[in-house]
């Protein structure tokens, strides 16, 4: 007789991921995340995280999230609607707004669960999500909570777009239009200005989650509605506190009434425990930052930059990225995997990402260049990359 306690069923599932080579253990960092790590005991030059501004071991971030601790402790205590929201939680959005020049800012725990709550509180049964068939997992989470019916269109395709709108409009009550603002797996940027001309063409609403465009495009980081001066044509600006900014979190940035809303019905909110102080102070910290001095995001592009005209010099294929991610382009899957692991043995880590994250045959090493590297870190990658592409006939 089988013993359910052993969850029998999963190890199974887990065997059949081990027979499909995709099985993996989680690499283990020693220390904070910098262009230069120890991971699972090896020294390698970081090419895989989402620390872009170089922020999420800096000793600005530090202090104020030292003297958060010291002045307010280690936790909230409750969610916000009861007794979580300090006076820093309320400091840390009405300075986000300003920053995003919008009206208001109401944040999350992160950005994944702010998709998780903002798209089912703004939408209901009656009204249609239509959204780019390459946006973000928690996005797609995020609509299947809503009561809303859903469609996708196809990626950044402003004619399919307008199909769909054009089919649909009568149907439905309320539109609203998701799309990532940076894509991650490509690093190309969505045609916002076209996307909010349609959207006013239609009477739809836009939502646009911008986790890899918060303080990396626009100005000092001010995200992909700012790169296209856009403000106050875009209803939901979702930005993520997790990746450039350094800490954790993630925000709605839009209008009071979206703000006031979400703050009665976003279930996030209601029911999970708010940002701890520590969160809180640090991204104040980096936001102003951010409002000084340009520094800090003008060095993430000219190391970008640098970084992806050496490698499309070896004649590596770096697709259509507009941004610092940075793929490079395999195709075979195995091969992916194998130049991933030679170069890690050659002291570079950069993560392999294949089917079905990204489509068959389209596998890719992406590189995410931050801030923080040097310019010698950034030859020795490449001459790695140089390596390792010439010994497995890939340049
Ligand atoms: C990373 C990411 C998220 C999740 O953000 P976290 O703050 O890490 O939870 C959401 N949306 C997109 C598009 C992302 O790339």
């Amino acid at each position: 007789m089988s013993n359910i306690h052993e969850l029998p069923f999963l190890k199974e599932k887990l065997e059949e991921l081990k027979a499909q080579g995709v099985y993996r253990k989680l690499p283990i960092l020693e220390g904070p995340n910098e262009p230069e790590v120890v991971l699972n005991g090896r020294k390698v030059i970081n090419l895989s995280s989402n620390n872009y501004l170089g922020f999420a071991n800096h000793p600005r971030l530090k202090k104020a999230a030292i003297e958060a601790v010291e002045k307010y402790g280690v936790g909230a205590g409750a969610v916000r609607t009861i007794i979580g929201n300090m006076d820093i939680h309320e400091e840390m959005e009405a300075l986000l707004a300003k920053f995003k020049r919008e009206e208001a800012v109401m944040s999350f725990q992160s950005g994944f669960n702010c998709n998780a709550g903002a798209i089912q509180a703004i939408t209901e049964a009656g009204d249609l999500i239509i959204s780019d068939e390459l946006n973000h997992a928690s996005i797609i989470d995020g609509a299947r909570l809503s009561k809303a019916d859903k469609t996708i269109y196809k990626h950044n395709d402003m004619d399919h777009l307008e199909k769909v709108l054009k089919e649909n409009r009568d149907k439905y009550r309320n539109i609203l239009i998701i799309t990532d603002g940076v894509f991650s797996m490509d690093g190309d940027i969505a045609d916002l200005p076209n996307i909010a001309a349609l959207a006013e063409k239609y009477d739809a609403m836009t939502y646009v989650d911008d986790a890899h465009g918060s303080g990396v495009l626009g100005e000092s980081g001010r995200g992909t509605v700012d790169h296209f001066h856009l403000h106050g044509r875009i209803d939901f600006s979702i930005g993520t506190l997790s990746k450039a900014i350094g800490v954790i979190g993630g925000y709605v940035a839009g209008s009071r009434t979206a703000q006031d809303w979400l703050n009665h019905r976003g279930r996030p909110i209601l029911f999970s425990t708010a940002l701890p102080p520590a969160a809180v102070g640090a991204i104040i910290e980096a936001i102003k930052m951010l409002m000084e001095t340009t520094e800090y995001t003008d060095r993430l592009w000219n190391n970008a930059r640098y970084f992806k005209e050496k490698l499309g010099r070896l004649g590596f294929n770096t697709s259509n990225s507009q941004t610092p991610i940075t793929p490079v382009i395999i195709g075979d899957e195995a091969k992916t995997m194998e130049f991933s692991r030679n170069l890690f043995n050659h002291g570079v880590f950069v993560s392999g990402i294949v089917f079905p994250t990204v489509p068959k045959g389209t596998g890719r090493v992406r590189c995410m260049v931050t801030a923080a590297h040097t310019e010698e870190q950034l030859d020795r990658a490449v001459a790695a990359f140089e390596k390792v592409g010439k010994e497995m006939g890939l340049i």
